[in-house]
């Protein structure tokens, strides 16, 4: 956890957005602890958890690149280890929340539908491929037989600021490769 956000935490700031619970920075933050580990392994950083009953029951980061494995992304990963730890002790995931900090992707925000989550928290927004809002909606599409209320822009600046930071240094890499 950085100096800013215990600092932003402990004054209580952060305005609450649209559906926004007093526990969703704290759970946002263990998402963007795991995005940074995603970071660290050079893997573009989105971390996610998944909470059921105030605890948190799976983490899990982008892996797309170390395992070679396109549909790697957090949000698939955490439902995954979640379904796991739960084994049958819920209904799929029905009473768990997922906190990702980016919007999911058409991929994951229907594995979001088919968990069956109680809610979905997002940090930064994802115009390129947000699925839950900015492209489209599949997680509120009335049409399905589950939906699922989303919070978005928790944390926000910090959850967008780790992906800039991530592509900054890459392009800057890229520029000047390392001599070794
Ligand atoms: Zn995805």
């Amino acid at each position: 956890m950085q100096a800013e956000e215990i600092a932003r935490l402990m004054a209580g700031s952060g305005a609450q957005g649209a559906g926004e619970r007093p526990e969703d920075e704290g759970f946002m933050l263990e998402a963007l602890a795991e995005a940074r580990l995603a970071a660290d392994e050079g893997e573009v950083p989105v971390g996610a958890v998944v909470v059921c009953g105030g605890e948190i029951v799976a983490r899990a980061h982008n892996m797309t690149e170390g395992t070679k494995d396109p549909t790697a992304h957090a949000e698939m990963l955490a439902i995954r280890r979640a379904a796991e730890v739960l084994r049958g002790s819920v209904h799929r995931l029905t009473g768990c929340s997922m906190y990702v900090t980016l919007e999911p992707c058409a991929m994951c925000a229907g594995a979001v539908v088919n968990a069956r989550l109680e809610r979905l928290i997002i940090g930064a927004a994802d115009p390129k491929a947000g699925a839950c809002g900015s492209l489209r909606d599949i997680v509120r599409d009335e049409r399905l037989n589950h939906r699922v209320p989303v919070t978005r822009g928790v944390l926000e600046e910090e959850c967008s600021g780790v992906l800039k930071e991530f592509f900054r240094t890459r392009r800057a890499e890229k520029k000047h490769p390392k001599e070794n």
